[in-house]
């Protein structure tokens, strides 16, 4: 199609559902308009050059050889050629024009839209290397970055690490795995503080070092060593760390610039109400870029497997005409060596905080309300031990039954118990 050529995406068929990112949300999306039965076109756009894939095993199984691009996608070749949902891939959208319903990419090809789905997720925030570019810096949001840094990751290979959050330490703990020698440097006081309570920042934090991690916390950067290698990065304190490969995650921004410039209601992502439309009739978002509207009127983003998973979901059945309601329990995992971590629900400051303790070492913290119902509740364990727990207590959540405290902290007692009812 030569630049310029507008083509008119709607020709032949009653509707066009046209999804920006064919991310995990995007793809999630696509799928789920499939099934619920439209027929017409779905355009799924994204600018890299695979079909939609799952991110999660990036820092995990794949980063160690354990897993592959096909096991993490979320269609097969042949369940995608079958849908017959058209995937452009390796291309940008540049510009949203609401209000003609249309949409320009970055070879200058015009796409008209019925109804529109933003889910552009977002990318990595970027350090700040007092302006230079060494090569053995690497980010980690996309399999392609996955690629390049599991070649970096060699038995005996210096990994350094800037920040200490989910991405960091999961990629720590599968560089250790792999036999590298990994030193984590975080800012803060204590370990993913943003999202995990001070317990089981402290069960990373001695599982970690246990693994022969070194953490700083508390780190200040002072300068950054090397000519097109980064050679060292050298404290506040005056240490230097030499390292062959920096990892930096210090968290993503979500992708809001196509939201921006078409005149969306944006916050921290793209602003959408309970039923995830956005500002401009027939656009929606979905994922890690969507800041959904809250019951209490806030507006709440996400960065989850299982938010883009749900969204991308619900969002496609709203595009259909269904209006329903997103009211999803937020949740996450992360992996580290043969430990987990899951979170569900909310972590209220303020809120009693009860513990189960698990004869493996394990636990479970239950964040309770002033009539003791379950607002959410965060665990960790060895492998998947606590995962059964942690389903119950999202059905504890959404059940809202008042919780008795003394059996709630007794291991011995059934959550499914609890849910029916039974306190014993
Ligand atoms: C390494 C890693 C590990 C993770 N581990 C966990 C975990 O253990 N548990 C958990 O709950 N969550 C985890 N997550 C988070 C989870 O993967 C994300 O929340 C999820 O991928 C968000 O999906 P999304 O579709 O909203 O965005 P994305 O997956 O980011 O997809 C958005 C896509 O849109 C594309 N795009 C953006 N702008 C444009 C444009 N203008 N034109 C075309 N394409 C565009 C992007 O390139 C991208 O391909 C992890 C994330 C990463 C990166």
């Amino acid at each position: 199609m030569s630049q310029g050529e507008v083509l008119h995406s709607d020709a032949g068929h009653e509707q066009t559902m046209v999804i920006v990112g064919a991310g995990h949300a995007g793809g999630r999306a696509a799928l789920t308009l499939r099934e619920a039965g439209f027929a017409g076109r779905i355009l799924l756009i994204g600018d890299e050059s695979h079909l939609p894939y799952e991110r999660p095993p990036l820092s995990k199984a794949l980063l160690k050889g354990e897993s592959s691009l096909a096991a993490c996608s979320l269609f097969s070749e042949a369940s995608f050629i079958a849908s017959g949902i058209e995937h452009i891939s390796g291309v940008r959208v540049t510009g949203i024009d609401p209000a003609q319903h249309r949409l320009t990419l970055n070879d200058g090809v015009a796409l008209s839209y019925s109804k529109l789905l933003l889910a552009t997720g977002g990318q990595s925030r970027s350090l700040d290397l007092g302006g230079r570019v060494f090569s053995n810096v690497q980010y980690l949001r996309t399999f392609d970055e996955a690629v390049g840094l599991q070649q970096r990751l060699t038995p005996g290979s210096r990994l350094l690490v800037i920040g200490g959050g989910f991405i960091g330490l999961e990629v720590a703990s599968s560089a250790r795995d792999l036999g590298c020698e990994v030193t984590v440097l975080e800012a803060g006081a204590r370990l993913a503080a943003r999202a995990l309570p001070e317990r089981v920042s402290e069960a990373l934090l001695t599982l970690h070092r246990r693994k022969g991690v070194v953490i700083e916390l508390g780190a200040q950067i002072a300068a950054f060593h090397g000519s097109d290698r980064l050679e060292s990065v050298q404290l506040v304190s005056g240490q230097r760390l030499g390292c062959d490969v920096l990892l930096v995650g210090i968290g993503m921004q979500p992708n809001l610039d196509l939201a921006l410039h078409a005149g969306l209601a944006t916050g921290s992502g793209i602003q959408v109400d309970g039923f995830l439309q956005t500002s401009a009739p027939d656009v929606y978002a979905a994922g890690d870029v969507c800041e959904f509207a809250r019951a209490d009127g806030g507006f709440h983003r996400q960065e989850t497997w299982r938010n883009a998973e749900a969204q991308g979901r619900l969002a496609a059945l709203n595009m259909l005409g269904q209006r329903q309601l997103f009211t999803g329990v937020p949740g996450f995992w992360s992996d580290h060596y043969e430990f987990g971590l899951q979170t569900v629900g909310t972590l209220a400051p303020g809120a009693r905080v009860i513990q189960r303790e698990y004869a493996d070492a394990g636990f479970v913290l239950f964040y309770l309300d002033q009539h003791s119902r379950l607002l959410g509740a965060s665990g960790w364990g060895a492998g998947n031990s606590i995962a059964k727990d942690i389903k119950l207590c999202e059905r504890l959540i959404e059940s809202q039954v008042e919780l008795p405290l003394a059996p709630l902290a007794d291991a011995g007692v059934s959550l499914k118990g609890l849910l029916r009812g039974a306190h014993v």
